[in-house]
């Protein structure tokens, strides 16, 4: 019996390294494969010219280059796109990417579903199906990257790379948002691999400031983030207080805002910028009053952050609304007055259910969570389920 291919997207650097030793080939063979792969795009191997015969004869045998198949390529007149991606037993990923002037981002995702069941999430509605491997994570930014700069009509070309090997095309991707499904900080291992890729100069250059994680406060992940791959840092907080958080963000219970605080405080040295971002989705009535404005400035006065106000995009189960702009306008103005750093997210495409999960969930609802959080949002009425939209960083 042959033994399976592996996936040559699964390895970073060092990884494929010692992949390529093992295959007692040179060091600068993985260097090769690396630039074919990443920064040119390519996937038949037979077409990367200048791997000696053999080489690419024994890489026929034992690897490829696959990325997650596409269920869905749905454009928003906006530019958005967003890629429905398949991870088979009937579950689906989602992708999108946001063309803005001067620069280009795709929000990725780590996970098929999640099991942090927040009650406002569609994807936590879907439940967890398993984690994406390193191949899958960054197969997304691979996909991207390479299909939108062949197609001149989808991009603006954000500008050219610097690292050689890319001198022969703009580069397309300039930001990469871990916020898409899942908790990545809860498939670490795979996560970080897929960060080193993003960063290394061998592969997409990235800087640490333009690829952002996004958590909804797995305190010991943090601590161990700052440490491996320091990267910008968002917090999906939500909520002023841990009455209202426990609700929202179930994982409030084990790690409450005093923990995810002080691993705040201990990550910023880390962080590529001098601030992190707090990310708060705008519910009408939930989470909007002034009172909570007030509440939300005293949690955070003393941390150097960015509070980005989202408001909510709708999904047919959610049960719930927007802000009206009048309210996030109240909101956003008590922030500044008391000094706070903070801006109110454009939502995009809307017209293609860009808020993460929802193409998803029409797929799938592998665990029944979303008719047991219809059940539960009956009971308590204070708990409805809503939804953090597409999370997409300034
Ligand atoms: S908001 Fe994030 S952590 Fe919470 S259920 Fe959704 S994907 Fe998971």
């Amino acid at each position: 019996m042959t033994s399976p291919r592996v996936n040559l997207l699964d390895f970073d650097a060092d990884q494929m390294a010692a992949y390529v030793a093992g295959l007692n080939e040179k060091p600068f063979r993985a260097k090769q494969l690396m630039q074919w792969i990443h920064q040119r795009g390519v996937s038949n191997i037979n077409d990367m010219s200048d791997l000696a015969k053999t080489f690419r004869t024994t890489l026929l045998d034992k690897a490829e280059i696959v990325s997650l198949p596409v269920l869905k390529d749905e454009h928003a007149t906006d530019g958005t796109r967003k890629w429905l991606l398949d991870v088979g037993a009937g579950n689906a990923v989602e992708s999108v990417f946001i063309p803005e002037d001067g620069r280009g981002t795709l929000c990725i995702s780590s996970q098929a579903g999640c099991a942090v069941n927040c009650r406002f999430c569609s994807t936590g509605y879907q439940g967890f199906s398993r984690n994406l491997t390193a191949g899958e994570i960054i197969g997304q930014l691979w996909f991207a990257e390479h299909l939108l700069r062949n197609d001149p009509n989808a991009v603006r070309r954000i500008e050219e790379f610097p690292t050689p090997g890319w001198e022969h095309t703009g580069r397309v991707i300039s930001n990469v948002v871990m916020m898409g499904m899942g908790e990545p900080l809860l498939n670490y291992d795979n996560v970080i691999t897929a960060l080193r890729l993003m960063l290394d100069d061998r592969a997409y250059g990235l800087s640490r400031r333009r690829v952002t994680v996004s958590t909804s406060g797995v305190v010991p992940m943090i601590d161990r983030l700052a440490q491996d791959c320091p990267v910008a840092l968002a917090v999906s907080l939500h909520a002023p207080n841990d009455a209202l958080r426990d609700q929202l963000v179930p994982l409030n219970q084990k790690y409450p805002l005093k923990e995810l605080l002080a691993a705040c405080e201990r990550y910023l040295p880390f962080a590529p910028r001098d601030f992190l971002t707090f990310e708060y989705c705008m519910l009408d009535g939930i989470n909007d009053s002034d009172i909570q404005a007030k509440e939300l400035v005293r949690l955070l006065k003393d941390i150097k952050c960015k509070i980005n106000l989202i408001p909510f995009n709708p999904f047919p189960e959610s049960g719930l609304k927007r802000s009206t702009a009048q309210r996030i306008h109240a909101f956003v103005n008590i922030l500044l007055e008391a000094g706070m750093v903070a801006t109110v997210r454009k939502t995009r495409g809307d017209d293609i259910a860009a808020a993460c999960g929802q193409l998803a969930g029409d797929v799938v609802d592998r665990t029944r969570v979303r008719e047991r959080a219809v059940h539960d949002a009956e009971i308590v009425q204070s708990e409805q389920p809503i939804h953090w939209l597409n999370k997409l960083d300034d």
